[in-house]
């Protein structure tokens, strides 16, 4: 009987980990790095939501998070219609309604007063804001654009990680030459003191990502939103992306730098949870990826 990963007694039925669970085991802890919402119509993400069957309120959010033992999630503005996402307020708010379940990350756009407004705002809800986002290909500028030099300042010396969009971008509009993860490796050297967290895990590009967290003792990645819709080879697809996560973590030689979350509506928390499932690395990679690795970097 392992004491690890296994869900709360009401979550049983639809939590991946509790197969070999008996009532009682210890409660796992799972926090979801990465989650959007808005609760508005022009949300882009909408679309990603109906291809999953989701609702995409906070209702539904929390009980899910609740079924699946997920005790908190990080929230991050979602994309709004017209290249614009979610002010940072709104997401503040949200994360007041649940009840302490969401902690709000600040999403910072590439000019000075955007970076000065969300460093204001970090330092008047300092108690409650976890991380910055930066939109990596969604946006007009690329990680070491010297308009952040200010946003990355405050989160040297405060602490706070930064969160990059990589990888492959939810729109064909998106600018991959700017959210490739090695555009990451010149802000690495340069600011050894930034929290730095690749999300998506760079999709496709694993191999580099492994190469940076493997590479840099300040560089990171989750797995969110890796899996969305269905479409040919869906099966053969997880399988796949549970190799290349796999093999990232036997190059890297351990999980410590690696962190769940699903982006929700983008991926279906049993899908991102499957995912973790099927890594081929030892339970406690997978409780490190989970929870422990969030606690620490995040400071939960
Ligand atoms: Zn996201």
């Amino acid at each position: 009987m392992n004491g690890g990963l296994f869900g709360p007694p009401v979550s049983r039925r639809n939590n991946p980990y509790s197969d070999s669970g008996a009532e009682g085991e210890l409660l796992q802890k799972i926090i979801d790095a990465h989650v959007h919402l808005s609760e508005r119509e022009d949300d882009a993400l909408v679309r990603f939501a109906r291809m999953n069957g989701l609702r995409y309120t906070l209702d539904e959010l929390l009980d899910t998070m609740r079924r699946y033992g997920i005790m908190r999630g990080l929230l991050l503005s979602p994309p709004l219609q017209g290249a614009v996402s979610l002010p940072n307020d709104k997401v503040i708010t949200l994360c007041t309604r649940s009840g302490g379940m969401l902690a709000p990350v600040v999403t910072v756009e590439p000019n000075a007063k955007d970076v000065k407004a969300a460093v204001k705002l970090a330092e008047e809800n300092k108690k409650e804001v976890k991380a910055f986002k930066v939109r990596l290909g969604y946006v007009k500028a690329s990680a070491e654009s010297p308009v952040f030099n200010g946003l990355y300042d405050y989160a040297e010396s405060e602490g706070l990680p930064v969160l990059f969009h990589t990888g492959d971008t939810a729109f064909s509009v998106g600018d991959l030459s700017r959210s490739h993860p090695l555009t990451l490796d010149g802000l690495a050297n340069k600011r050894e003191g930034l929290t730095i967290i690749l999300c998506h895990f760079g999709n496709p590009w694993f191999e580099d990502v492994a190469e940076l967290i493997y590479k840099h003792p300040n560089v990171y990645a989750d797995i969110s939103g890796l899996i969305t819709g269905s479409k040919g080879y869906a099966e053969k697809y997880v399988a796949w992306l549970a190799k290349k996560i796999s093999e990232a973590i036997y190059f890297v030689g351990g999980a410590e730098k690696i962190i769940f979350g699903t982006d929700y509506p983008v991926t279906k928390h049993s899908e991102a949870l499957d995912l973790v499932r099927r890594l081929d690395v030892e339970e406690g990679d997978k409780e490190k990826i989970l929870w422990s690795n969030a606690e620490r970097v995040f400071r939960l």
